[in-house]
């Protein structure tokens, strides 16, 4: 499962498919982390150096943690996409076509300025929790959502 939770400062991602239970999150950051809340992870009962002090010692990778940047991402259905906008300006995208088999995730761009800033991944992983919400397989054909699913790619 991937799940992806933001507030307007943050971003945190989770893949529970990671995750080894070692509690170091819960330890670092007890009102944000809660197994027993759904959903567990609230990124508004603390702040963000406790958060990230926190992440950072996930053994596993289950969680990642990036700055927002004041991009907003946007998960829009009726374009089969999820789209990374600065102001009203669109400046990255991760495409999708819905087919008998699945979502077939096939384009995932984000504008070279607003490189390696984490853009791409919060992409991916908004078509991916949609998609695992819907109970829809996925088939990523586009090099990098297959990356960011099998690991923690960054751009
Ligand atoms: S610290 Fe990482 S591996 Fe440990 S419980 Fe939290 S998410 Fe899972």
């Amino acid at each position: 499962m991937h799940r992806l939770y933001e507030n307007k400062d943050i971003t945190v991602f989770w893949n529970s498919e990671k995750c080894v239970h070692a509690k170091e999150c819960v330890h670092g950051s007890p009102s944000t982390f809660d197994p027993m809340r759904r959903p567990w992870i609230d990124l508004g009962r603390a702040d963000t150096s406790e958060i990230w002090q926190s992440i950072a010692k996930c053994p596993s990778g289950a969680l990642s943690i990036v700055y927002n940047h004041d991009v907003r991402i946007v998960f829009e259905e009726a374009y089969s996409r999820s789209a990374a906008y600065d102001g009203d300006k669109r400046i990255g995208e991760c495409d999708y076509q819905a087919t008998e088999e699945g979502w077939v995730i096939f384009h995932t761009e984000v504008s070279p300025e607003y490189g390696k800033k984490g853009i791409a991944k919060r992409l991916v992983y908004i078509v991916t929790e949609e998609a695992e919400k819907r109970k829809i397989s996925l088939i990523p054909t586009c090099s990098y959502a297959v990356k960011v699913l099998k690991d923690s790619a960054m751009t």
